[in-house]
């Protein structure tokens, strides 16, 4: 039975698509069967993993507003064991288009039903806002990871997300859980950064990962080749983070 984990924080940049593609990928490295939904317009999580956005047919869009099946959506990825649902600029108008439809909130919940016996993992990478998407992706999920950037402000915003949450968990998903706080881009060169991960330790106790992830270049580089981090370098630092990130959530699991 696949966990379904929604990524998400609507503060952009703060490295959702880098943690999805990267963790999903781990997880297909060390042998699970990985479904990558990409709900965010700008498809980088699709593009990251080799998939071009020129090609793709029908996309999430599809799946959200026409309630076309999702089996007609999945694509292979650069990565073995890795299957992704594409994202297009398409999406952008769903918020939109959402609007007006009945269940509109669980479109994504029916949608993945029947996936769940064929996956280990399904990963949602959310779009940088709280609306109709990031809720169907709460409404579908198991749990909500979140990373946090270790930078100014870091805790910022973290409560209307965290509203969005209970929100969801009161009317739509009363099994939602927190699945963990991931810190990230940390620059170890700093102080701030290193103030900031005390912080969030404070606010989320035993919810921070102990994996932090650093600033790395590779990780930086890798979407532009198409490929996730253990494709890309599986020497890097940022290979090793989110492998043993992807073994911490293993264990969580157990
Ligand atoms: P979000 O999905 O939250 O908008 P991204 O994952 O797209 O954030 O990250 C924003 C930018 O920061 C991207 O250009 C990405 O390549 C870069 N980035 C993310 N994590 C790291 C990291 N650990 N080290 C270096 N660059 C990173
Ligand atoms: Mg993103």
């Amino acid at each position: 039975m696949a966990r379904i984990i929604a990524v998400a924080n609507q503060k952009g940049g703060v490295g959702k698509t880098t943690t999805t593609v990267n963790l999903a990928a781990s997880l297909a490295y060390l042998g699970k069967k990985v479904l990558l939904i990409d709900s965010d317009a700008q498809g980088n999580a699709t593009s990251g993993l080799g998939i071009s956005k020129a090609d793709v047919e029908k996309d999430i869009y599809d799946v959200l507003v026409n309630q076309e099946p999702i089996e007609n959506v999945i694509s292979e990825s650069s990565r073995e064991n890795l299957w992704v649902v594409p994202a297009t600029i398409q999406l952008a108008g769903a918020e939109i288009e959402l609007t007006n439809q009945p269940h509109r909130e669980s479109r994504l919940h029916d949608a993945v039903q029947g996936l769940r016996d064929q996956y280990d993992f399904i990963f949602i990478d959310c779009p940088p806002s709280l609306g109709h998407l990031t809720i169907n992706a709460f409404t579908a999920s198991d749990s909500v990871l979140i990373p946090v950037q270790c930078e100014y402000y870091a805790l910022e915003g973290l409560s209307q997300l965290l509203n969005t949450f209970r929100l969801v968990q009161k009317h739509f998903n009363k099994d939602l859980k927190l699945e963990g706080v991931l810190l990230t881009m940390l620059d170890a060169r700093t102080n701030l950064g290193f103030e900031v991960v005390d912080e969030v330790k404070k606010y989320f106790k035993e919810k921070v990962y102990k994996t932090i992830i650093p600033r790395n270049v590779r990780l930086s580089e890798a979407p532009s080749y198409g490929q996730s981090i253990v494709d890309y370098d599986i020497r890097s630092k940022g290979a090793e983070v989110y492998l043993e990130l992807a073994k911490e959530v293993l264990e969580d699991g157990e």
